[in-house]
């Protein structure tokens, strides 16, 4: 066992940590203040080539390993959770893509995110069917023309008022359907120069092969401001063979893939947010003082910062064996990628807590990062599976 980072992940790391400190962490409050969706800030992260990191070499992508893939994130996020989650949401949606899709369908969905910065969706969740995604009713059915149209509404999708791509789960035929498929819809795309308007409205997008796209309002939310959520509707939209990856019914198989890849990434997205609380709160609690001392020297105080200290220590362990495993494609990855989501909301969720509480009321004060910390981890525990699921996933495969 190695735990050493390879060469090319230092520079990674490097490259990252030095962007964080120069686009993020100084103006993070003023950002989070500004209800402007960050989209320079991810045109300057294409640029540095830290978004888009499942895209093949092939389609002259990165194609990278997925520890490294984790560091980046944890990295990003460490800057803001909300932007980690809108980069991460790229690979979320395009990784079904490089997985499964034939080589024409890498090159025609994956080849724009190679040439300029665009953002992708990934749309499974629907009002009506959340954790039970079986549940879904968007469909893809014959019309009468002989080709498929995509009907639905998607809820709670990240990236959607910005983006070019739509990879969509749906049925087949009916909604009672055992059969899933996996649809790409490539859509007009929304440049950095027009993001502000975007952010504001829905978008009513017509699509030359027929059929349209609608988004709602994006959504207002306790946190995450610098990622952006919609919903998302698809009317009558003309699906061609070409667009469908790989077997039409074998979406279900698909979707676990991209869930065993995606979950290391929200621990990623955890154990970097996590880090930030109990980083501000250690600056914080050296500052303070009371009682004729810091509040980091006080006995109590110092333990709640070595348990803050320990949670991120084993979700960061839990983070690097899911990905290794999932990297590897071992039997079990489905298991350690949902202990490393587990653990990595838990740290997130309890460093925040404890972190606002070092900061007494100064950290309920909404100038202070830790105000915002506390709202953005609420989200870690819930989105690509909410605790309970991975539980699930994890006691199915023990007992
Ligand atoms: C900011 C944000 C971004 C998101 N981005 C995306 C995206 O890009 N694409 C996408 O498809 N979705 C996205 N989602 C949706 C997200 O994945 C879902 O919200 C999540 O999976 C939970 O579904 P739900 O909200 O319908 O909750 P429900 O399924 O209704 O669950 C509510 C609660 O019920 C309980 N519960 C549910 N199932 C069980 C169970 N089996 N056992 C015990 N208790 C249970 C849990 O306490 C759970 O928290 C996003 C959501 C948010 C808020």
């Amino acid at each position: 066992m190695d735990f050493n980072l390879t060469e090319e992940q230092k520079q990674y790391l490097d490259t990252v940590r030095r962007f964080v400190g120069r686009e993020i962490t100084p103006c993070i409050m003023a950002l989070e203040n500004s209800h402007v969706f960050p989209f320079d800030i991810i045109r300057k992260a294409w640029d540095l080539g830290i978004i888009n990191l499942s895209i093949p070499e092939a389609v002259k992508g990165y194609s990278l390993d997925l520890i490294s893939t984790a560091l980046i994130i944890r990295e990003i996020s460490y800057g803001d959770s909300g932007i980690a989650t809108s980069a991460m949401c790229n690979d979320l949606a395009n990784a079904v893509i490089a997985l499964h899709g034939s080589e024409a369908q890498q090159q025609a969905f994956l080849g724009p995110f190679v040439e300029r910065p665009l953002l992708a969706s990934f749309c499974l969740t629907e009002p009506g069917a959340g954790s039970d995604n079986s549940a879904m009713t968007t469909i893809i059915r014959k019309g009468s023309g002989g080709k498929y149209l995509l009907n639905g509404s998607k809820c709670f999708i990240t990236n959607a008022s910005f983006a070019s791509q739509f990879t969509v789960f749906c049925k087949v035929g009916k909604p009672s359907s055992p059969f899933l498929a996996c649809v790409v819809v490539p859509a007009l795309a929304v440049e950095p120069d027009t993001a502000e308007t975007a952010a504001q409205t829905c978008r009513e997008i017509p699509l030359p092969c027929g059929g349209r796209i609608v988004t709602g309002k994006p959504e207002d939310k306790l946190g995450q401001h610098l990622s952006n959520t919609a919903s998302v509707s698809f009317e009558d939209v003309v699906i061609e063979d070409d667009q469908i990856i790989g077997d039409r019914r074998l979406g279900f198989q698909y979707l676990t893939d991209v869930l065993d890849y995606a979950r290391p990434m929200v621990a990623a997205i955890g154990v970097g947010l996590a880090r930030r609380a109990l980083d501000v709160t250690l600056a914080y609690t050296r500052e303070r003082r009371q009682f004729g001392q810091r509040i980091c020297d006080m006995p109590v105080a110092r333990e709640t910062l070595i348990e803050m200290w320990k949670r991120i220590e084993q979700a960061e362990m839990a983070l690097m064996k899911a990905a290794f495993l999932v990297q590897q494609g071992a039997p079990d990855r489905g298991v350690y990628a949902s202990l490393a989501k587990n653990l990595a909301a838990e740290a997130a969720i309890f460093c925040t807590t404890q972190g606002l509480h070092l900061h007494g009321g100064y950290g309920f004060m909404s100038e202070y990062e830790i105000s915002k910390l506390i709202r953005d981890a609420q989200i870690i525990d819930i989105y690509e599976g909410v605790r309970e699921v991975q539980n699930m996933i994890i006691g199915r495969e023990l007992v």
